[in-house]
């Protein structure tokens, strides 16, 4: 099929086409309207946190050279996974991958905030100090390729064209970018458009330093998984200028913005430091 040979030849492009446009327009955005005043250096930030974007994109070419769309390739050409197997419309298919695929990461997200050896690793993407552009690809690279090894899996089963593929990965980096943006939309428009795709007000509140909160909004493209799985939650009790962004006991610039500090960050503390079953609850019974 023609389509699929253009998308696995220029995949890379496709991909590095749409993650700087789409990081040059957050990044415009972000100077010209804040939503907060940084508490590290921009400079510091974007070395960092894009070094160790560069670092991860390294990785996972040397690892995995066909990635995602090239598990999707094999899959069809094995006939596996239930939308091979099932003869369904193109749209239909490219529907209902998409959807799936964005539950897969909504219950992955949930997992690794629920496991602690996981949170450990999840632990880099949530110490950043300040919440911008930047942020939305800050992970440390074991997190990332256990994000990968579980999106294989998910498209072994799952069958997926491989246009749902790129489109996914396209559209999932070019959200995160959005709602992780030191940006705010009007408040009306945020609210009609938290429906639809998980905007910044809503992504900020899960980066909250206050436990509930960042165990709270756990969508990175679709909102209703949080709606349907009673993990939404509206706004910090702080509001979004007052409230602090990270994790309590990790909040040295040393360990939460620089890139040897971030990728030693797993490894250090306790394992049972913070978990599921480490929860504190209230008196009230909700
Ligand atoms: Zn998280
Ligand atoms: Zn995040």
């Amino acid at each position: 099929m023609k389509l699929n040979e253009f998308i696995i030849a220029n995949e890379v492009q496709i991909r590095l086409g749409f993650f700087f446009g789409v990081f040059a327009v957050m990044a415009l955005w972000e100077v010209i309207a804040p939503k907060r005043a940084l508490t590290v250096s921009k400079l510091v930030r974007w070395v960092n946190n894009l070094g160790l974007v560069f670092l991860n994109s390294l990785i996972l070419r040397l690892l995995f050279p066909a990635a995602a769309v090239g598990a999707a390739a094999f899959a069809s050409e094995q006939g596996w996974g239930l939308l091979n197997y099932y003869s369904v419309a193109g749209w239909v298919a490219i529907v209902v991958s998409l959807i799936a695929m964005d539950f897969v990461i909504y219950l992955q997200h949930v997992l690794v905030h629920a496991v602690p050896a996981l949170w450990r690793l999840h632990r880099v993407h949530h110490a950043d100090l300040d919440y911008d552009v930047t942020t939305g690809a800050r992970f440390h690279p074991v997190e990332i390729l256990l994000s990968m090894l579980i999106k294989f899996a998910t498209i072994l089963v799952l069958g997926p064209p491989l246009i749902a593929v790129v489109i996914f990965e396209v559209v999932l980096n070019a959200t995160a970018m959005f709602n992780h943006a030191n940006v705010s939309l009007p408040r009306g428009l945020d609210r009609v458009l938290r429906w639809l795709v998980v905007t910044p007000d809503m992504h900020r509140v899960h980066h909250s330093v206050e436990d509930d909160e960042a165990n709270s909004n756990f969508g990175f493209n679709l909102p209703w998984w949080d709606r349907l799985f009673g993990t939404y939650r509206d706004q910090p009790r702080a509001g979004h200028r007052g409230m602090t962004i990270g994790i309590h006991g990790y909040r040295s610039t040393k360990q939460a913005a620089w890139l040897p500090g971030m990728l030693a960050l797993p490894f250090v503390g306790k394992v049972t430091g913070y978990a599921i079953n480490r929860r504190e609850w209230g008196d009230s019974d909700d």
